[in-house]
């Protein structure tokens, strides 16, 4: 008989890039509204290049100016897992910027909409977890900030602190930012070696002190060597980089589980670049990979999941 499989985590989606195209819809046109292109050819699935990205992540993260909105796209995240028959989902949330830098919602109703989402989606029996993430580009300062809103009065369902967006900042400058997450009883990952270098993997790990990965795609076979070596797990979303990081062909996956790399899958936007875990599981088996291969993804998937493992807090 065959055994029970582990469950199927979706180990990383965005809160800002959740939101189903359909009520996306909707509420740009109460809000007087349209939809940008860059969007729209998102939503046809055409690859843009990274910077295309941003105007279209922006549009439906615009829209999160309420509680309500904030419950909605987590509910978004909890439906797209439930379809593909996954049990729980690790969510990255980007709180300084929806509540000081795009000024366009109280942290109060951040969190509510969030702890309201998530409570629903535990109804449905799916484990969950929130990453806060800060975005590299701005800077450590910001990060610095990041930590200064957040960790005051933290919610329990925050377990991570990560690093996101344009890899524009050197990881060591934001290794004080990653040892005080990491003292506040955070778990630590950067998103690395996606939009920036296969160098900025090995950074984020031995200056950066992260303990995740997310991508990844691009580090070299010395730098999978390590990311093997040190047992961390790296994030992969087929769909979101085949969009994103075009120019990254053949897709490393193969690669990395070949070098032993503890890979699982993710989502990333899947409001903004459509997909779910079985499109994934999908474009993984796609690229050749084994049953057992393909069976290993969702082991670690489950393994090393933030919302299965629970907080780090107090030990
Ligand atoms: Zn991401």
């Amino acid at each position: 008989m065959r055994p029970v499989p582990p469950p199927l985590i979706d180990r990383h989606t965005h809160l800002e890039g959740a939101l189903d195209p359909v009520w996306v819809r909707r509420a740009a046109a109460q809000r007087g509204l349209v939809p940008p292109a860059g969007l729209e050819a998102l939503w046809a699935g055409e690859a843009l290049p990274f910077e295309g990205f941003i105007a279209p992540f922006l549009f439906g993260a615009g829209l999160l100016d309420g509680a309500e909105a904030v419950r909605e796209a987590v509910l978004a995240v909890a439906r797209r897992t439930q379809s593909a028959e996954g049990s729980g989902f690790d969510l990255w949330v980007c709180p300084h910027f929806l509540v000081i830098h795009k000024a366009q919602i109280s942290l109060t109703d951040l969190w509510r909409g969030l702890e309201e989402g998530l409570a629903e989606a535990q109804s449905w029996g799916l484990a969950s977890c929130v990453v806060v993430e800060a975005v590299n580009h701005f800077g450590p300062k910001h990060g610095t900030a990041v930590l200064d809103l957040v960790l005051p009065e933290c919610p329990s369902f925050v377990t991570g602190f990560s690093t996101g967006g344009l890899e524009g900042s050197p990881f060591r400058e934001w290794a004080p930012i990653f040892d005080r997450a990491r003292l506040a009883g955070l778990r630590l990952a950067a998103h690395a070696g996606e939009n920036g270098p296969g160098s900025h993997v090995r950074e984020a790990v031995l200056e950066g002190g992260v303990s995740r990965i997310v991508h990844g795609i691009r580090a070299d076979a010395a730098t999978l060597e390590l990311l093997a070596e040190r047992g961390i797990p790296v994030d992969i979303c087929p769909t979101s980089n085949r969009a994103l990081a075009a120019d990254v062909v053949p897709h490393p996956l193969p690669r990395m589980l070949a070098a032993g790399v503890r890979c699982a899958l993710g989502t990333d936007d899947p409001g903004v670049i459509p997909c779910d875990l079985a499109t994934e599981a999908e474009a993984a088996r796609a690229m050749g990979l084994s049953p057992a291969q393909l069976d290993l993804l969702r082991r670690h998937g489950a393994e090393d999941a933030w919302c299965l493992a629970g907080s780090s807090k107090g030990r």
